[in-house]
């Protein structure tokens, strides 16, 4: 038989989180604010907790899920005296710092903490291409990644609570930046009247083209190597006005694609012109 475990939060991907616990064959308790929510989950065989302190008292560990880190701290803070000998699993979006002072306040109930970062959307949970980040306790990692496994692969960055975040918001902003990339290209496509979904595998062949090359720019990064000069900088910052200028001719916002303009050409000032475009990480970390 599968450990007990308590999910807070039933938005839709606490929802996700429930439903593949319960598929899974863990005895499931639950959670929501709004109550309705529950209802689906309590016909497949869930408990529906009354209140949040219910719900942490009838399972060894609880994973959260709620929308941002004042949210947890409004529903856990007043049952806080359920915590005691109790592992919390956080998996709600945050900032480094909030996922360390939570660990603490966690720690100062006598909870084990672990936070989360989850890399899916809600129909990818339990499946193949899922992951979940977590940072924290690594004695609750040990005792629970059974379980935790069941929701994607699981990956423990270590003891730093808020290692995870980090890697979170840095995968999403990784996301954000492909996203507004295919915004823009889309608009652009679209302002010349032709369907945006024919243009999209192009974009996808192109991208994933474009992906492998992301290894070779981190490698270069970490080692100050400036020989590659294949796809020079200054080339690049160049060839990027053409961009803007179609963009403008076309009637489309230049706001997305005016930021990465203005960096390569902060790069191109700074001296890196004849080398790899990957030194724009440079001048973004030292900021300056
Ligand atoms: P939803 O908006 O679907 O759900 C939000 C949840 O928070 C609901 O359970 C809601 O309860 C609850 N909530 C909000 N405010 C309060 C409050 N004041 N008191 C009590 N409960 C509250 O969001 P998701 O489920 O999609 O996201 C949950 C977390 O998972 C977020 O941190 C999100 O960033 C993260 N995440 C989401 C992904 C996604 O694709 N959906 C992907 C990866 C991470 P109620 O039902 O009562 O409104």
């Amino acid at each position: 038989t599968r450990p007990p475990v308590t999910v807070l939060g039933l938005g839709a991907m606490g929802r996700a989180l429930a439903e593949t616990f319960l598929v899974q064959g863990h005895p499931l308790t639950v959670w929501n604010r709004t109550p309705g929510k529950a209802d689906d989950l309590a016909a497949k065989g869930a408990r529906v907790a009354p209140t949040p302190a219910e719900a942490l008292e009838a399972s060894p560990v609880t994973v959260v899920c709620l929308l941002d880190y004042g949210t947890v701290h409004e529903v856990l803070d007043p049952v806080a005296g359920a915590l005691a000998g109790r592992t919390l699993v956080n998996l709600t979006n945050g900032t480094p710092r909030q996922a360390r002072e939570a660990a603490g306040w966690a720690a100062g109930h006598g909870a084990d903490y672990l936070d989360g970062g989850i890399m899916a959307v809600p129909p990818m949970i339990g499946g193949p291409g899922a992951f979940v980040l977590y940072s924290g306790s690594r004695p609750a990692f040990t005792a629970h990644e059974g379980t935790l496994g069941g929701l994607g692969d699981a990956h423990f960055l270590g003891e730093d609570p808020g290692r995870a975040s980090l890697y979170d918001l840095a995968l999403l902003t990784a996301m954000y930046g492909m996203f507004g990339g295919f915004f823009h290209a889309a608009a652009l496509v679209d302002s010349a009247g032709e369907p945006v979904s024919e243009f999209a595998p192009m974009v996808v062949r192109w991208l994933t083209a474009m992906l492998g090359g992301l290894p070779e720019m981190a490698r270069a990064h970490d080692e100050r190597d400036l020989s590659d000069a294949a796809s020079n900088l200054e080339m690049q910052a160049t060839a990027y006005v053409n961009l803007l200028d179609v963009s403008r001719d076309q009637g489309v916002s230049t706001e997305l694609a005016e930021p990465l303009g203005a960096l390569l050409r902060r790069g191109v000032a700074a001296g890196f012109g004849a080398g790899p475009v990957s030194s724009l990480i440079t001048l973004l970390k030292e900021n300056s």
